[in-house]
């Protein structure tokens, strides 16, 4: 395959992009009912000559992991012969699900990252470290490394080097990379293990990180404090990339950091509601993506069950192409508070990330006039309140009432709830399910 970023559509004015990706779209709906016996049955009243705008598509049914989990054989698109690599992807309840790919789709992926590695400017000339494991089942390392050999970049497979942390710190000796690719804690993992070693990692030759897999940057698209630990201890600029296995497409912020670039030509990208309906940019919601151009396994609006929203106005890249913010959760981490949705693993996140708590636990409770209450108890010194409720308003975009408490007041209050952390929900006895829903977070 020949790569030529240059004539990506995400080049091209927003209103080709948006002409091009109907059509592509009315294409992507008759080859899934052509192939698919599921999506033969499930689209049976659509036809793809229906789909005239984005509009109309927008219309058309979601489809999510449980499906997905319960028939796959339904969903697939090829004869098996077809089929030349299969992985293992989180389906519901985290029970690994089998996800195939054919030659074609392989292609299609290595094109993907290649064009997210040439969104933060890698090129030939650059060395790749990847600290990402090609085994495991798993699509991300496969991809990184098929990616990067199509930049035609010189890489190093290191993978997580979990055994054998100084093994890093010789690559990084031996093979001087100018990108870092990896989970933002791999890296960091690596960081330290250079700083015991007398290694300076502030004066090293890697220019880039490409963090994968963990957010690195804030609801404000503003670099989180991981990433900020990695540019300052790696002297390097850091950037994020987002991908779904069943979607086979990454999504990586540009040499402008705001916001991850989709590629049209490989993902039409959709934020909705807990509805379903589709929101404007700006607003959190549900990631529904349709991955087009795939054989193996076609899906139509595909509900990641990720939380994010789509960047307004457009980046100074030129890149036209739809960007998507941080992942602020999954779907199941949403607790409503009041009609606003707040991520459980951000507030978690952003109080384990305060070094003076040596213990934290949120109570939510419902008072007499059915407001939702909210209060969090840290085991600190009073001087880390400033900071903590800093934190949090970054994280969560809410003020908390915080108080001072400790380990084992926090123990009694926890009762049986168990590990450092948890969330304590007493309305749920009281009230189970009719919590009024907003995926607006403010
Ligand atoms: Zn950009």
């Amino acid at each position: 395959m020949h790569f030529r970023p240059e004539l990506s559509w995400e080049f091209l004015p927003a209103d080709e992009i948006a002409l091009k990706t109907v059509r592509a779209l009315r294409n992507h709906v008759k080859h899934a009912k052509e192939c698919s016996p599921f999506y033969r049955s499930y689209l049976d009243d659509v036809l793809g000559l229906d789909i005239q705008s984005l509009d109309d598509y927008s219309k058309l049914p979601f489809t999510d992991r449980t499906q997905l989990m319960g028939q796959s054989s339904q969903f697939l698109g090829v004869n098996p012969v077809y089929i030349v690599e299969t992985v293992l992807t989180t389906g519901t309840a985290g029970k690994p699900m089998p996800f195939i790919f054919t030659a074609s789709d392989l292609e299609r992926i290595t094109f993907s990252y290649a064009l997210s590695m040439h969104s933060v400017g890698m090129s030939a000339v650059d060395r790749v470290l990847i600290l990402s494991s090609l085994d495991e089942c798993a699509m991300d390392g496969m991809a990184l490394y098929r990616g990067t050999l199509l930049t035609q970049a010189n890489v190093l497979r290191a993978g997580v080097c979990s055994k054998n942390p100084l093994a890093a710190v010789n690559y990084l000796q031996l093979f001087k990379p100018t990108v870092l690719i990896g989970a933002p804690s791999v890296v960091r993992r690596v960081a330290l293990e250079c700083a015991k070693n007398g290694y300076d990692t502030t004066a090293s030759s890697v220019q880039k990180i490409i963090g994968t897999g963990e957010s690195l940057l804030g609801r404000d698209l503003r670099l989180n404090p991981l990433a900020e630990e990695l540019e300052r201890v790696w002297g390097a600029k850091v950037y994020s990339l987002y991908s779904a296995t069943e979607l086979a497409v990454s999504y990586c912020t540009s040499e402008c950091g705001a916001g991850a670039h989709a590629h049209p030509e490989l993902v039409y990208t959709e934020i909705v509601d807990e509805a379903g309906n589709v929101l404007p940019d700006g607003e959190v919601g549900e990631l529904v993506a349709t991955p087009l151009g795939v054989e193996g396994v076609p899906l139509v609006r595909f509900r990641t069950g990720d939380i994010t929203f789509k960047v307004p106005g457009s980046c100074t890249c030129g890149r036209n192409s739809v960007r998507i913010g941080p992942i602020l959760g999954r779907r199941e981490q949403r607790i409503i508070l009041n009609g606003v949705a707040m991520y459980s693993h951000l507030l978690t996140g952003a109080l384990d990330s305060i070094e003076e708590i040596k213990d934290h636990l949120t109570i939510i409770e419902q008072d007499g006039s059915g407001k939702d209450t909210v209060s969090i108890h840290i085991a600190a010194v009073p001087a880390a309140l400033e900071k903590t409720a800093h934190a949090i308003k970054a994280a969560t975009g809410m003020h908390i009432p915080l108080l001072i408490s400790n380990v084992p007041t926090i123990h009694a209050l926890r009762g049986d709830v168990g590990k450092k952390g948890a969330i304590l929900d007493k309305r749920q006895k009281a009230r189970p399910a009719a919590a009024p829903v907003s995926t607006v977070q403010q």
